[in-house]
């Protein structure tokens, strides 16, 4: 099955362990205040074939060394699962580690059979709580809470990221919860916190749109310092 493809960045070092293949697909079940890509939310794209990607990615496969591989990105991954299971397995065909950057709020037999292709995933842990996730993402925390729970039972090492949003996220509330699912569920063996930046406000602009969090302010390097050192992982 084709994917419908926003864009590839061919060297990519933040999506995943070391140098990677990263995969942008259009196309977002969700409306996040922070996203700094509303341009893979819906139309356009470009249709490729697993092949044809897997092709393209095994000519940087030098670069990739032990850790590196292809990461499928977005938009949301898991909307188009059939096609990642399909790249992820050409993948493997031609020694290629698998890596899904992903907000979790997608479930069901196909992203099942995704995981079983999958050698780590970047879970997105956006805020610690329900009236949060459902204000400010467009979805119940249980969805991605049930997706780390599949994790779990089918052994995915799994980084947790976090956007961190001064007056949003930037808690010790939410350290705690972070810190509370890396106790509870071994698959995590990291987590990374990532500034919230707002140079995508261009992309809302050229499309028209507004950027609902521009009254955020960006967190400083002393507090995502100090936030960092309340993670346990
Ligand atoms: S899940 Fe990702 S791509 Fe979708 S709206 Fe949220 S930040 Fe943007």
């Amino acid at each position: 099955m084709n994917g419908i493809i926003h864009s590839i960045q061919t060297l990519g070092t933040l999506d995943g362990p070391g140098v990677r293949f990263v995969v942008f697909v259009q196309g977002c079940n969700l409306r996040c205040g922070c996203c700094h890509n509303p341009d893979t939310w819906e139309g356009g794209g470009r249709e490729m074939s697993p092949a044809e990607i897997a092709e393209k990615a095994t000519r940087y496969r030098t670069y990739f060394g032990k850790d590196g591989g292809v990461t499928v990105s977005g938009g949301e991954p898991l909307l188009q699962a059939e096609f990642c299971t399909e790249l992820f397995d050409a993948c493997h065909a031609r020694g290629i580690n698998t890596c899904l950057d992903t907000s979790g709020s997608v479930l069901g037999d196909k992203v099942s059979a995704l995981l079983d292709v999958t050698d780590r995933v970047l879970l997105d842990i956006k805020y610690p709580t329900d009236a949060q996730y459902r204000a400010f993402v467009g979805c119940p925390i249980d969805k991605p809470l049930a997706f780390l729970s599949l994790l779990n039972e089918k052994k995915i090492p799994t980084t947790l990221r976090q956007v961190i949003i001064p007056a949003l996220n930037d808690s010790a509330e939410s350290m705690a919860f972070l810190n509370t699912l890396a106790g509870q569920y071994p698959v995590i063996d990291g987590i990374e916190l990532l500034p919230f930046k707002k140079i995508c406000k261009t992309k809302y602009d050229q499309m028209g749109l507004e950027f609902p969090f521009e009254k955020y302010d960006t967190p400083s390097a002393d507090t995502m310092e100090h936030l960092q050192k309340m993670l346990q992982k």
